[in-house]
């Protein structure tokens, strides 16, 4: 038992010696250099579920040299976000997200995820309505994604924030919803134009009963307030079935499409007009 304990407490040690390098190197990687450079990104379609028409796709940071490493673009935000770095990875993204929209039919939407520490710790507003002028992208073409930590802050600066970011014509969608806490609150106080289903719920939901009431008592909720919603990482057909009938609107997921690199999407975009 002894030396078992001894073998685990080593692995653990250098486990994180590990985390701890490449902590480093992601650090050092975002601090170097142009984003351009280091990172690209990847477009996952989000489909209607009446039509099978593409409605938008949310961009994703994917780091250029992560293949070696097997980073996850989580840990490299966990990173942006504990070194405040965020701030201008998080402008990078956006920009880039909204000039590839641009290439993209007009009927698409560019979903961009909002770290909270954006709002904290830069001026949200400015930053999005110089990157909508300087890529000339309609304001209403961007959906804006923020999650419930966000909201929790309850502060009157994020609600003249979001507001602010309303007024411009920019779409909010409440991401990872459900896995926060008191969210009906929220729903009343914000005013947001899409809910995205948490994965966790999805992947449960032809086997959890309670996973599925959530799902189903969500939709139902949303679809009397006027809110479309999302169920994020549909992998089944099944699955897509049991949301389309809950009068879910739209899935994303690997079942439709994985993140894409921007020309395998133009390529998707082709081949895939509807159901
Ligand atoms: P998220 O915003 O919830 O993004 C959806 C994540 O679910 C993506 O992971 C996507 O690849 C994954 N996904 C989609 N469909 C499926 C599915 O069917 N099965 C499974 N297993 N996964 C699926 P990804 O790209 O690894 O991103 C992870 C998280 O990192 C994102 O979660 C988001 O919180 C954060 N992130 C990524 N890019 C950015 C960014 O530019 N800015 C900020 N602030 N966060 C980002
Ligand atoms: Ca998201
Ligand atoms: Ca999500
Ligand atoms: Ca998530």
């Amino acid at each position: 038992a002894k030396a078992a304990g001894r073998a685990t407490y080593t692995f653990y040690t250098s486990d994180m010696l590990v985390r701890t390098k490449r902590r480093g190197r992601i650090e050092s990687t975002l601090l170097s250099e142009s984003f351009g450079e280091q990172f690209h990104l990847a477009f996952q379609p989000i489909t209607d579920l009446a039509t099978g028409r593409v409605t938008s796709v949310e961009g994703l940071v994917r780091w250029r040299h992560a293949a070696a490493d097997r980073v996850s673009p989580q840990e490299v935000i966990t990173v942006a976000e504990e070194t405040g770095l965020i701030v201008d990875l998080g402008a990078w993204v956006l920009h880039e997200a909204c000039e590839i929209a641009t290439t993209l039919p007009e009927e698409i939407n560019m979903a961009v995820n909002l770290s909270p520490l954006q709002f904290g710790r830069s001026n949200i507003v400015d930053i999005v309505s110089r990157t909508l002028k300087d890529t000339g992208l309609p304001a209403r073409r961007l959906d804006l994604e923020i999650t419930e930590t966000l909201l929790l802050e309850d502060s009157p600066r994020i609600v003249d924030d979001l507001r602010a970011l309303r007024a411009l014509g920019a779409r909010l969608s409440l991401d990872d919803f459900g896995t926060g806490y008191s969210s009906l609150r929220y729903l009343r106080r914000f005013a947001v134009d899409k809910i995205k289903i948490d994965r966790s719920f999805i992947e449960e939901i032809g086997r959890n009963r309670d996973h599925s009431s959530i799902v189903h008592a969500i939709i139902n909720m949303a679809n009397s307030l006027g809110i479309r919603t999302v169920a994020e990482g549909v992998e089944t057909a099944e699955q897509l079935e049991i949301v389309r009938a809950a009068g879910c609107s739209e899935v994303q997921g690997y079942l439709i499409s994985r993140p894409l690199r921007k020309a395998e999407l133009d390529r998707f975009l082709t081949d895939r007009p509807g159901w």
